[in-house]
């Protein structure tokens, strides 16, 4: 696999904005640490209010044209920008590994993820519908697109998050600003640098910042709409945010997934699927499992797995082939998972882990907890990080009862080798994904979106395409008069 050449050579790369088409520096400069080391990886363009106007303006004039561009040719151009992106999956899986701490592997299989999601997206098309026909009037509902789009994305998934967004979005007839977390921004910029050869100038437009231009966006008034995906408490500002001028929303938040054993499983085999729906990515992901339920008759067999798989993991820098789980994504997150930790060391009984790596970079060792009361903060809260409670059940009633009460309800899974009942306690389950005897399987067709405070709206398959477009009538007599 080879690396990115710019990083190769030692030479300070420009990952520059990319304003109207041109590749720019920035007014400021921000350091990128890479996760695994804890010290400054590159440095890269730093936009500022300045700059965002000047995409946002950029985008607007693009609407344009692009907006009235034959969508055979928005699809053709997408189709471009996916055999490019393609074409350079080591250099961008290499990078996303140095800037977010994945193993390579999974750094690779995002970047595939990535072009898969544009290519899906390329295949859509907007539906027109002729309502009526009649000797009177012909009504045709059409869907048009919405302006300019601020996609707004985190760091646990850079690439595949900003795909969701702006393959959509562009198909549709929309143009884009896009803004990275200023902890992940490489791989959106190196992405700017490959869509600034294909994509007509401003249609596609990345700024960087360090968590102070998200506003601005949000409350812009040349904003038509904002596609966000991060935390609920920020999902929460930009919702008010977008009032002011009535902005389409997207909102794709956090969670608190819930995976429920019935007390026919196969404990062993189980305990291998949840730890990797737990563990992966270390454990930063909004549907990861975050809690589980499992019956009396099983609680101390699915502890013990589910320790000696977390005792057997290899943790280490994402460079290193050996690595199964890499680091925390940056140093607030690996801090907040560190009180998680504290949480479990007072209210439950940590049994695999418990501890940050004595090395440096953002480590946390793979963590069970049992024996751990519901109302502590890491059963209530999101810990996106490797730190699983396990917790006992006698009642299946009850169980889902304790999975529904939370502010959340992004995802979950059922686990159970009567595939009937197993759907059965599915349907119960308050979330936007439930899987059964699965988890994580997201094909780019089949639509996805948050119940409750994990957000709302939809994102991939044909509804997510439509959310980035308006819809119209166009009601027409067919007698003058
Ligand atoms: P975050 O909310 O801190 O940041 C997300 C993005 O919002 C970043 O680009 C950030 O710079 C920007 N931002 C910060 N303040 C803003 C403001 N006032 N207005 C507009 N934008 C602003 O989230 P994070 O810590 O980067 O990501 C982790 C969270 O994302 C977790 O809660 C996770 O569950 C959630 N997440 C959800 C999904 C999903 O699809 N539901 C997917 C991945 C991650």
């Amino acid at each position: 696999m080879s690396a990115n050449p710019k990083l190769m050579q030692g030479i300070s790369p420009e990952f520059n904005l990319l304003i109207d088409g041109r590749l720019t520096p920035g007014a400021a400069t921000l350091d990128v640490i890479n996760p695994a080391t804890g010290k400054v990886l590159t440095t890269c363009a730093r936009a500022d209010k300045a700059q965002l106007d000047a995409a946002v303006a950029a985008a607007k004039r693009a609407f344009v044209t692009w907006s009235a561009t034959p969508i055979e040719t928005r699809r053709r151009a997408l189709l471009e920008v996916a055999a490019a992106l393609e074409a350079r999956i080591p250099e961008f899986a290499r990078l996303l590994t140095e800037e977010q701490g994945k193993p390579l592997v999974h750094a690779a299989g995002e970047i595939g993820g990535a072009v898969a999601m544009i290519r899906a997206f390329a295949a859509m098309d907007l539906p027109v519908t002729v309502l009526r026909d009649d000797a009177r009037e012909r009504i045709v509902q059409q869907h048009a697109p919405l302006g300019v789009v601020a996609a707004i994305t985190p760091w646990n998934f850079p690439m595949v998050l900003l795909m969701i967004k702006v393959a959509p979005a562009l198909l549709a007839g929309n143009t884009v600003v896009a803004k990275p977390a200023p902890t992940t921004p490489l791989t959106t910029l190196l992405f700017a640098e490959l869509c600034a050869d294909i994509l007509p100038p401003g249609v596609l437009n990345v700024i960087v910042d360090q968590n102070d231009l998200g506003g601005f966006l949000t409350t812009h008034p040349d904003i038509a709409k904002v596609a966000f995906t991060g935390s609920t408490a920020t999902g929460r500002k930009v919702m008010a945010s977008v009032a002011s001028t009535i902005k389409r929303l997207t909102l794709e938040l956090g969670g608190n997934d819930a995976a429920i054993v019935l007390d026919d499983v196969d404990v062993k085999e189980v305990a291998t699927k949840i730890f990797q729906g737990a563990m992966v990515n270390s454990g930063q992901v909004c549907l990861a499992i975050k809690r589980v339920y499992v019956p009396d008759s099983l609680y101390e067999a699915m502890c013990t797995e589910l320790a000696a798989l977390a005792k057997a993991a290899v943790v280490g820098d994402g460079l290193d082939a050996a690595t199964q789980m890499g680091p925390l994504q940056n140093k607030a997150q690996f801090e907040k998972v560190k009180e998680f930790l504290e949480d479990a060391r007072t209210n439950g009984r940590i049994i695999a882990g418990g501890n940050a790596l004595d090395r440096d970079g953002y480590f946390i060792a793979p963590t069970i907890v049992r024996d751990i009361a519901d109302n502590t903060r890491l059963v209530r809260e999101e810990q996106f990080g490797p730190v699983l409670p396990v917790l006992k059940y006698t009642d299946l009633d009850d169980a889902i009862a304790r999975a529904n009460s939370s502010e959340y309800g992004l995802g979950g899974t059922v686990w159970g080798a009567d595939s009937k009942r197993a759907f059965e306690v599915a349907q119960r389950i308050a979330a936007g994904t439930v899987w059964v005897n699965k988890h994580l399987d997201l094909p780019p067709d089949i639509p996805f979106g948050g119940a409750k405070q994990s957000g709302f709206g939809t994102e991939m398959g044909q509804e997510g395409l439509l959310e980035f477009t308006q819809m119209r009538i166009i009601n027409i007599a067919k007698q003058a008069g």
